[in-house]
């Protein structure tokens, strides 16, 4: 399962964090998921209840935000919103155009418990 790694990858992450703050424990992780993933947020968070067991992370609370897909357009110099099937550029229909965001998981944000 393509989730089970990643999943491991970003709790690698947030267990570094919560180590270099000498958190007790982790509250909350914030994950962005973009639409273009081909990410299964259900899979993410099935996942995520697995690995987190015995980490300083057990009790987290996971978080999922869906980003949407950004394009960029040369020709017109700007970066629209557009759906996840459709990589025009809503200004000039150009398909020349560069994904910023929308195909990625990143950690958003790590909510530590620190004594
Ligand atoms: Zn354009």
């Amino acid at each position: 399962m393509h989730e089970l790694s990643l999943c491991d990858d970003l709790l690698s992450q947030v267990v570094a964090i919560a180590l270099q703050h000498q958190a007790q424990s982790v509250e909350s992780i914030t994950i962005n998921i973009g639409a273009l993933s081909g990410i299964e947020p259900s899979l993410v968070d099935t996942a995520f209840s697995l690995l987190k067991a015995g980490t300083v992370a057990e009790l987290a609370e996971l978080i999922i935000h869906n980003t949407p897909v950004i394009v960029s357009c040369p020709h017109c110099n700007t970066q629209s919103e557009v759906a996840a099937n459709r990589l025009l550029c809503p200004e000039c229909q150009s398909t020349d155009t560069t994904l910023i965001s929308g195909d990625e998981m990143i950690l958003a944000s790590v909510a530590l418990c620190i004594e």
